[in-house]
């Protein structure tokens, strides 16, 4: 329902102009969506899928990094007055100087990789598995494949607007990163907000999805200090726009049926100093939500409320 299919050239105006109007339409468009998010949450830390920080990366010339693509430089002869094929200034774009680093949760090569995987990292709180495995359907759809699939098409959204766009990893990889990394990559980044995309593995009776934002804690590496306020601030709009957009209902397992849990025993959370949040966008193990969760076309509805969520989040909006 709300959808982004609004930008594209503006005839007959300069360009410039085209683009600014369809920016601040987006923008209108966040604020006005923006007034029904809901504000209960709780915190209970339960939950299924502890996805854990991830340690070393093995450098990362392979984390995918991307800023928005501004079309193809036009080279080459002039013509006459603004072409609808000019690239849209940056300046004009919405996100634009802004950082969003996304993490899609394990990684399809961990299975085959259990000896690293199963060392143990540092976590604030204690230590615990550089990565997991994941879940999976019973039909044997991974959430390695979900998460990453759902990851690149939130970058793809949030490129369109402006932003930059860092992954944790894009399937350039044969296991991991460590939580623990995944974390630092976010920090090294800069990021203006940072994500970790899920599925989870809960009980087959029970669906939903939930959110989960960092709890204060201040041990050993771990110092969530400062973010976790403007991190239950995005977990709040992320909740009502995932939800808004895919019609999923707050997890009924886990949360106390709240969509919302606040932790401290997720490396990914603890060692992060940007905003950052784990989405668990449905649970793998019920019938219903794998239905859903293997859908492409819901796949880009979760996408499409994620990215605005992290919109909203970045413009100061809920
Ligand atoms: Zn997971």
């Amino acid at each position: 329902m709300f959808s982004n299919k609004s930008r594209g050239g503006g005839r007959g105006s300069p360009f410039l102009i085209a683009v600014a109007v369809t920016a601040a339409a987006c923008v209108a468009g966040w604020l006005l969506y923006g007034a029904t998010t809901d504000s209960h949450a709780d915190s209970g830390a339960t939950g299924g899928d502890p996805a854990g920080p991830v340690t070393r990366a093995p450098s990362s010339p392979g984390t995918g990094e991307a800023t928005a693509s501004p079309s193809a430089p036009e080279t080459g002869s002039a013509t006459a007055g603004p072409s609808p094929a000019a690239t849209a200034p940056a300046e004009s774009l919405p996100l634009t100087g802004r950082t969003v680093v996304l993490d899609p949760g394990h990684n399809p090569g961990n299975a085959s990789h259990t000896t690293a995987i199963n060392r143990l990292v540092d976590i604030g709180t204690g230590f615990k598995e550089c990565d997991t495995t994941g879940t999976a359907t019973d039909a044997g759809y991974a959430e390695a494949s979900y998460t990453l699939d759902v990851s690149r098409r939130i970058r793809t959204i949030l490129l369109s607007r402006g932003a930059r766009v860092t992954l944790t990893q894009n399937g350039d990889r044969s296991y991991g990163p460590c939580v623990d990394e995944r974390a630092r990559i976010g920090n090294r980044a800069h990021a203006d907000v940072a994500l970790s995309v899920h599925a989870d593995g809960g009980p087959a009776s029970g669906r939903g999805f939930h959110v989960i934002a960092p709890a204060a804690l201040h041990t050993g590496s771990a110092d969530t200090r400062t973010i976790t306020a403007p991190s239950y601030r995005l977990a709040t709009a992320l909740r009502a726009r995932f939800k808004a957009a895919t019609g999923e209902p707050y997890a009924d397992y886990t949360g106390g049926g709240t969509g919302l849990t606040v932790r401290d025993d997720l490396g990914g959370l603890n060692l992060s100093t940007v905003p950052k949040v784990f989405i668990e966008c449905g649970n793998m193990r019920n019938s219903d939500d794998a239905e859903a969760l293997t859908d492409p076309a819901w796949r880009q509805d979760a996408a499409r409320g994620i990215a605005d969520a992290l919109t909203a989040f970045l413009l100061g909006k809920r």
